[in-house]
């Protein structure tokens, strides 16, 4: 890990967020069928200090948005029964607790500057299109006037990835004006740990050690053109 880490190292910068830049906080993922202990195929299967650490620093960013009256765009994990996600075994069907969010974060359901968005793939951006060709995604940054999105969640090199990417390009095709900064989280990010030495056993798996792809996904988040943070203040102005 070191080594990797000094050979493709992530600086780090610290966000200031205020009134001042409209700033919406985009939670990707955060369901029980990959957070809560045991709820699925793909959930964690003993407590994960990665996966509980984004969540507990998500939940902190989510209290702030809401007592701003900030936007938040919260994407849900969810699939048809009779339609698989390859390479993925059956997880977040429709309906199910897997798809919802995990239990700390459950309250959001209820609160008006929170948009809930089921999406049947991993690209939250793709996940976000409509019958008719909009995109609710887009459609809330506009009607926002989002300048700068937050982006948290599970998992750092696969869901969370493929959306910061997708909406750079989006960015940088002019579709998603007013957005200047996609910005990712570190510590309210995590992803899935299924280490060499199990993958070794299973004939095709694929390994997915957490730390290192954890890494490699902020690296590449930030080889794209995002922002890496590792801490989010919230800059109050000065009363004179
Ligand atoms: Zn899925």
């Amino acid at each position: 890990m070191d080594l990797l880490k000094q050979e493709l190292p992530v600086e780090q910068e610290t966000l200031l967020i205020s009134d001042d830049v409209k700033t919406g906080l985009v939670l990707v993922d955060i369901v029980n069928g990959f957070c809560t202990v045991g709820a699925g195929n793909l959930a964690p299967t003993a407590p994960d200090k990665q996966i509980s650490g984004m969540v507990d620093e998500s939940v902190r960013l989510a209290k702030m948005f809401c007592e701003k009256k900030w936007p938040i765009y919260a994407l849900l994990d969810s699939h048809h029964p009779d339609i698989p996600e390859h390479p993925y075994p059956p997880h977040c069907i429709a309906g199910t607790d897997e798809s919802k969010l995990v239990p700390e974060l459950q309250w959001l359901e209820n609160e008006p500057n929170v948009t809930l968005r089921c999406k049947d793939c991993i690209d939250g951006f793709l996940g976000s299109i409509e019958k008719d060709g909009s995109n609710v995604f887009v459609d809330w940054v506009k009607t926002n006037q989002i300048k700068v999105i937050l982006v948290v969640g599970i998992c750092t090199d696969v869901c969370v990835l493929d959306f910061v990417c997708s909406a750079l390009s989006a960015r940088n095709r002019r579709i998603l004006t007013p957005l200047e900064d996609v910005v990712v989280y570190s510590p309210a990010c995590a992803t899935f740990d299924f280490p060499l030495h199990v993958a070794q056993n299973i004939k095709g798996a694929l390994a997915h050690p957490q730390e290192l792809m954890h890494h490699i996904g902020l690296y590449m988040a930030k080889g794209r053109g995002a922002k890496v943070v590792s801490e989010v203040l919230l800059h109050l102005p000065v009363e004179i």
